[in-house]
């Protein structure tokens, strides 16, 4: 299980959301598991409890990579809003706390398996990735034969 994975994990139990919705697992057409839930961002807004249970939002993994994407269909707050985030910016706005716990458990992670990423850094939220500069190495001039 991979870290984003163990943190959905975690959240699953309560994406269902506090009005008797539910979570619902599909499959990707690349055979990958992905989840679909009430929008946890934006489903306090509505006013009926049908709609607020409607499962709109949805992580999807996606091939090739170890994340997810979140995606809202109502886009009914201006956290989820502006099309599909990955999934430590769903995190950040759904969990602070656990974001923060996730954030410190992935670090190390990322570093080590990137040999190429020297920091990595939060950007208004994004996870940036700093890689080494392209340093020439100097040669050293060969040196003179000796006879
Ligand atoms: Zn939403």
């Amino acid at each position: 299980m991979t870290i984003t994975e163990k943190y959905i994990q975690l959240i699953l139990p309560y994406l269902s959301g506090a009005d008797g919705g539910e979570v619902e697992t599909f499959t990707t057409p690349e055979g990958l598991i992905g989840y679909r839930f009430p929008c946890p961002l934006c489903s306090g807004f509505v006013r009926t409890e049908e709609l607020r249970t409607r499962q709109l939002a949805s992580l999807t993994p996606y091939k090739g990579s170890f994340d997810y994407l979140f995606r809202c269909r109502r886009s009914g707050s201006k956290e989820c809003r502006g099309g599909a985030k990955n999934f430590h910016n769903f995190l950040c706005f759904y969990n602070p706390n656990l974001f923060r716990q996730y954030q410190k458990e992935l670090l190390p992670r990322l570093l080590t398996q990137r040999g190429d990423v020297q920091s990595v850094s939060l950007v208004r939220g994004e996870l940036v990735l700093n890689q080494f500069s392209n340093q020439t190495i100097e040669q050293s001039e060969p040196s003179q034969k000796s006879y």
